[in-house]
């Protein structure tokens, strides 16, 4: 009997990270999130009904205004925080249809802050950038564009993905579509770049030489998935098309056959439009003034309605404030959550936050930011922070096995330079970590396209990613220690041949969408 109780000791003194005590709060925490989950409700609420989140648009604001209602409904305190202005745009309706030399409706829509048609539809033929001997020639050739739709993108090759073809395909004919392909794409950069503009600057010189409206095609290199990013023209629509219609349209073009498409895009300017971050916080009982973070940008592209990037981001801290109101709700340190605004267009919502309350960033206990789509956490690093893996080993410890241990642990790692808000943080030596995800194609199917919707979400990762950040949120609220925030001495830059540098802060845009 003695030798057991003495040999289990060991076991338990041997490996801490693996033998665990009960802990209630844990329990609790678990089974909160696994029977009485309100992630399903709260995807729909945000994704289906206010939709993507682009800054700017009235459905960010509206956002916002519903991320404070749900706190409230919680009994949670919320605040919008303003942090700058930003030039306002409404998507509306985006109707493209292939009129001649048949008809047939076409998949696409108009890019972000792109003109609409001034409610008419437009009708013209579509004609291809050409491909100008140099810029004089393209110069001399600009009038051409006068009442056309102009094709800006390379028609690509093949709709389907290289695993498809690295599947399907013999290794001859994968070889040979992919230096076609290498071939044809240098040959269409050097097509853009003789016109002497870049691929900003072009839609503007075709606009002021009167094209009717901007035709481009931003393949994903997936299944019937295109990237939605902004346009850059003044008066006249921008418009993104499918891979299918796009090499349709292309191919008739080339062939003579002079297709002609009817748009209708609605787009409404709504001036300058305040730009807001969602707070929302739990207060300490024994050190209020220091905070444990949780962090996920709350704005999106607006493709798709910004389900992977990051509404799971957003819905996993959602989920985590929620559970630990109801179960932990007298943390010892104030356990704040931060739903940046901006961070598509450079972290701006968090690097205002971070500009506008050292009281909170200077005692920052951990923050954990999760912004790589719907999957598990599977890789935490110690972002450069010397004792990272001390606290961060002694939270994790207290996490359920079958969620922990496919997390890889890599200290004290590097620290982020940028990719999301856990960045703003670092920038300043405030110990900010990213909770990285398993990708799920999200770099090809869902990350800035228009298929970041609703069923690409994996509910079962997104609440094991909510049991795992309140758990590590309560664990940090407990700790007796307060983080340490030691950096470690970086390695030598491969690049430059000297010591790494800290990454440095950087300042948010206060306005934006403006030159
Ligand atoms: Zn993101």
């Amino acid at each position: 009997m003695k030798k057991t109780v003495l040999s289990l000791s060991l076991i338990i003194f041997a490996l801490p990270g693996i033998a665990q005590i009960p802990d209630p709060v844990v329990e609790a925490i678990v089974k909160e999130a696994t029977e009485n989950s309100q992630l399903e409700k709260l995807a729909h609420a945000l994704l289906d009904r206010i939709g993507p989140r682009l800054v700017g648009t009235p459905q960010m604001q509206q956002a916002h205004d519903w991320a404070l209602a749900t706190y409230s409904g919680w009994g949670i305190s919320a605040r919008n925080e303003k942090w700058g202005e930003w030039r306002g745009w409404e998507r509306g309706i985006s109707h493209i249809d292939m009129v001649h030399p048949r008809v047939k409706s076409l998949e696409g829509m108009q890019l972000a802050w792109s003109p609409g048609t001034g409610g008419k539809t437009v009708t013209a033929e579509v004609i291809i950038i050409p491909d100008a001997a140099d810029s004089m020639a393209f110069q001399k050739w600009l009038p051409s564009a006068k009442g056309k739709f102009v094709m800006i993108s390379m028609n690509q090759p093949t709709g389907r993905p290289d695993y498809n073809w690295e599947e399907f395909g013999t290794r001859e004919s994968v070889e040979k579509m992919k230096t076609a392909r290498t071939a044809q794409t240098d040959a269409w950069t050097n097509r853009i770049k003789k016109t002497g503009y870049s691929s900003k600057t072009l839609p503007v010189a075709l606009e002021k030489a009167g094209a009717i409206g901007i035709v481009m095609s931003n393949w994903s290199k997936g299944f019937g998935v295109n990237k939605i990013f902004e346009a850059f023209t003044k008066k006249i629509p921008t418009v993104d098309i499918s891979l299918e219609d796009y090499g349709l349209l292309y191919r008739l073009t080339a062939s003579g056959s002079k297709p002609v498409i009817s748009v209708r895009t609605d787009a409404k300017e709504m001036g300058m439009v305040p730009t807001l971050n969602t707070l929302a916080e739990i207060k300490g009982t024994e050190k209020p003034d220091e905070y444990v973070m949780l962090s996920a940008h709350f704005d999106s592209w607006d493709g798709g309605t910004g389900a992977t990037d990051n509404g799971t981001g957003t819905l996993t801290m959602l989920e985590a404030m929620r559970i630990l109101k109801k179960v932990y709700p007298q943390p010892k340190r104030t356990i704040l959550v931060g739903h940046w605004g901006s961070e598509e267009q450079s972290l701006n919502g968090s690097r205002a936050f971070v500009e506008d309350h050292p009281e909170i960033v200077g005692h920052l206990q951990a923050l954990f930011n999760q912004d790589n789509g719907t999957g598990r956490v599977n890789i935490i690093t110690g972002q450069g922070f010397l004792h990272a893996y001390e606290y961060i080993d002694r939270w994790l410890a207290k996490v359920p096995e079958s969620i922990r241990k496919p997390i890889e642990t890599r200290f004290p790692g590097t620290p982020g330079a940028g990719g999301s808000d856990f960045a703003s943080f670092v920038a300043v030596g405030a110990p900010a970590f990213s909770l990285s995800s398993l990708n799920w194609s999200y770099s090809t199917y869902t990350w800035h396209t228009n298929r970041d919707t609703y069923d690409k979400i994996v509910f079962d990762d997104v609440r094991s990613n909510a049991i795992l950040t309140a758990i590590l949120a309560y664990m940090a609220s407990e700790d007796p220690v307060t983080t340490p925030r030691e950096k470690s001495v970086l390695p030598i830059d491969p690049k430059t041949g000297l010591p790494g540098v800290w990454p440095q802060q950087k300042k948010a845009t206060r306005r934006g969408g403006v030159e």
